[in-house]
């Protein structure tokens, strides 16, 4: 069927909402017809909400009752490519298309017109009276030819208040004018020059440009060590994709990286790209969406939702860091950036780089098999080399109770306080104490609300519940059997191993990173600088530092306790320590003095923790993908969360138990089904959490076959069930 492109005045369109509907509604076109995928208003009950042209009306009623769309926004309507996408993904992770929709539009007021602000250029009035103040502004305008300024950009610029500025606007000696806020990126050039290439960095780039050039659809699975200039490599791609007059996309995992990627961006293309990120005003979102659609932003540098913009000609994607857990969206639609990047760029024909020092196992068995290629960069960049890495057996170690750094990593962190290095302390647990026991009854404090204890956080002075995030004071009496001052922390989180630091090190210098100790992502920003240019001696990190940061002074790596996620019963635990060490290790050496890791373990002898110590990154992934192959589990066999909630267990469970006792339309397709079982958090927020997991072969048609599974359920009160395709995490 060829598509119906537009629809005349008073034909019957089908729209689909942002609302939490099983179907699209039938509307009247409004007057001036509208076109397909065109975003629209359109009334329901007594409301008005947002919708898009789907395609022509169902019909099937009585079309003197239909109502009208009220009117067509004014901005690009949705392209094929994005409804086939949404399509898809919705079809991929068994989200409902309205969902799908919402995700797509997370921009407040995308259809208003542009709001205005006051810019401010160059008047032609001369002032009555010239003052230092009232000389630097003007001389700011003229040095930047007719440029205009926001009210903030001119004063800053000058150096004076807002005030002088405005008293200028009165003697007609600047002008203050409306302009729109939406306004276009400033464009980027990708002709300027680029920095000069290594033999490996250049080959890599040549074959990615030349890929790019294909204008067909592929991904490529960028390896590289930390350090050895994969950044450089894909912004070449980027480059291309400009010079074709295409978008690219980058995506990065956390908003802390983006400050130093924009300003490489802007070094490398004399401009910053537009970004999309939580952190971003409402205004800047919104100006970002409609850019993206008329292909006024060229580059977008974003967190993982970005690939739902509605670009106008996406070209390349690239996925920065692409085996991190954050591309992977764990509620509302559960999504996998990295996969749906793939999706998308096979829809609209772009290049996809998955760049990282660790792949997933998942990239780099497609790579094994041929479905992606594969660039590697086995060096890093000048003379920086790897760290040597080394284990810590602990069980020689003589340790005081309540302490983790040991003898020979605290001799190590002396060698580098003396020779003015940084060391990296790194533990990935947040907080104080991860548990508070009291020791008159053994009572360890949990959350009201979640099956999880409450972690002490000495620098706020509460207790929080890392699953809801509720906070309450540390009380001074056990709550279970009311005895006073037998409440003793238990194990180590960032800040005791602060305090143990500084009790060890008194005369070092300590600076602690941890998300939760920053009150914003420029707070953050800015004690990473202070940190790279050397304002601290020991570092006391969780895994944020584990995040492409350059600290060139840094030498010496001490992991904590390197067996901490080894025991997960998580199928990646291995693959997760594995890639977390190596990234941590990488912190080291990155300028021109040579690293070292140490890593403190209980299991030098685990193959694991061999496997980082060798290096041997080849053999580690062979052997854990023989693994997974036995065990048919992903990226060989297919698998499947189903978690059901509700503030009663029982009810909860009887709804499990009967899904696994009509499981036919997984056994159709040789799909097994596990549990009900209480989730491995048995209970968050007050609800509790009974979970199924799916695992079928390979190929399988896992989604259809659950759709089949799940349809009949009529879930009564306030159960909830939730599908995750391919789960990252098992909570
Ligand atoms: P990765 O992304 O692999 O960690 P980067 O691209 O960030 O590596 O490179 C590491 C450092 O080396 C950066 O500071 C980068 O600017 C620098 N670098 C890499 N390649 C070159 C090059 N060819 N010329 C100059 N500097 C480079
Ligand atoms: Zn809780």
């Amino acid at each position: 069927m060829s598509a119906q492109e537009y629809f005349d005045q008073g034909e019957l369109v089908a729209v689909l909402t942002t609302q939490p509907l099983d179907r699209t509604l039938d509307y009247k076109a409004p007057e001036g017809g509208c076109f397909l995928g065109a975003f629209v208003e359109v009334p329901l009950g007594p409301r008005k909400v947002l919708g898009v042209v789907w395609g022509p009306g169902q019909g099937g009623f009585d079309l003197a009752k239909a109502r009208s769309v009220i009117r067509v926004l004014e901005v690009a309507p949705m392209r094929e490519e994005m409804r086939l996408f949404l399509g898809k993904v919705a079809d991929y992770t068994l989200t409902p298309m309205p969902a799908m929709l919402r995700l797509a539009t997370r921009a407040p007021g995308l259809g208003d017109p542009p709001s205005m602000r006051k810019i401010y250029r160059l008047g032609s009035a001369e002032p009555d009276r010239m003052t230092d103040a009232r000389t630097r502004v003007l001389e700011v305008l003229r040095d930047y030819g007719g440029l205009a300024f926001t009210l903030k950009e001119l004063a800053e610029q000058a150096g004076v208040t807002s005030s002088v500025v405005k008293g200028l606007v009165k003697q007609g000696a600047v002008r203050e004018e409306d302009s729109p806020r939406d306004l276009p990126y400033p464009r980027l050039d990708p002709d300027l020059p680029g920095k000069a290439l290594t033999d490996d960095q250049a080959a890599a780039v040549a074959r990615l440009q030349a890929g790019q050039r294909s204008g067909d659809y592929g991904t490529t699975l960028l390896k590289g060590v930390t350090g050895s200039g994969k950044t450089e490599v894909y912004l070449e791609a980027v480059a291309e994709a400009l010079r074709m007059g295409r978008q690219a996309l980058v995506l990065l995992p956390e908003i802390a990286l983006t400050a130093e990627f924009l300003t490489r961006v802007e070094a490398r293309f004399g401009a910053r790209p537009a970004e999309w990120h939580s952190g971003a005003t409402m205004t800047e979102r919104r100006r970002v969406w409609r850019m993206v659609g008329q292909g006024e932003a060229q580059l977008v540098v974003g967190a993982r939702s970005a690939l739902f913009l509605p670009f106008r000609d996406l070209g390349l994607v690239v996925v920065d860091e692409e085996h991190d857990t954050s591309y992977k969206q764990e509620d509302g639609v559960h999504y996998s950036a990295r996969d749906m990047a793939v999706l998308r760029a096979s829809i609209c024909g772009a290049r996809v780089i998955l760049a990282s020092a660790t792949p997933s196992l998942e990239s780099w068995a497609n790579a094994e098999a041929g479905k992606y290629e594969r660039l590697d960069l086995t060096s890093r960049f000048g003379a920086a080399v790897l760290p040597e890495m080394k284990p810590i057996d602990m069980r020689a170690e003589q340790m005081q109770p309540g302490t983790w750094i040991s003898p020979s990593l605290r001799q190590a962190v002396r060698q580098r306080i003396e020779r003015g290095e940084q060391s990296l302390l790194f533990i990935n647990r947040r907080g104080y104490a991860p548990v508070t026991l009291c020791r008159a009854c053994g009572e360890q404090i949990a959350c009201d609300h979640c099956d999880a204890r409450m972690v002490e956080h000495r620098f706020l002075k509460r207790l929080m519940c890392h699953q809801c995030g509720e906070t309450k004071p540390m009380p001074d009496t056990c709550p279970s059997c009311g005895v006073e001052g037998k409440l003793a922390p238990v194990g180590p989180g960032i800040e005791r191993l602060a305090e143990e630091a500084e009790a060890t090190f008194p005369e070092a210098k300590i600076a602690m990173l941890s998300s939760d100790l920053f009150g914003s992502a420029r707070a953050l920003k800015a004690k990473i600088e202070e940190i790279a240019e050397g304002d601290a001696d020991i570092v006391i990190g969780t895994q944020l530092v584990a995040k492409g940061h350059n600290f060139p002074k840094l030498t010496l790596v001490g992991v904590i306790d390197a067996d901490l996620s080894l025991h997960g019963a998580d199928l990646r635990a291995a693959e997760r320590t594995f890639q977390l060490m190596r990234q941590v290790a990488g912190r080291a050496g990155r300028a021109d003095k040579p690293g070292q890791a140490l890593l403190q373990t209980f299991q030098p002898e685990h193959p694991v923790i061999r496997a980082i110590l060798s290096g041997d990154e080849e053999g580690f992934w062979k052997a854990e993908a023989a693994g997974r192959q036995a065990a048919g589990v992903p990226p060989y066999g297919r698998m499947a969360g189903i978690v059901l909630s509700g503030p009663e267990v029982g009810p909860v469970f009887d709804i499990g138990n009967a899904m696994a006792r009509n499981d036919a339309p997984l056994r159709a397709i040789d799909a097994q089904v596990f549990g009900p079982a209480p989730a491995p958090i048995a209970r968050i927020r007050g609800r509790h959490r009974v979970r199924l997991l799916v695992k079928a072969p390979k190929g399988a048609p896992i989604q259809d076959a659950i759709a089949r599974w799940i349809a009949p359920l009529r879930l009564k009160g306030d159960i909830r069930l939730t599908v995750d395709i391919d789960p990252q995490s098992f909570y």
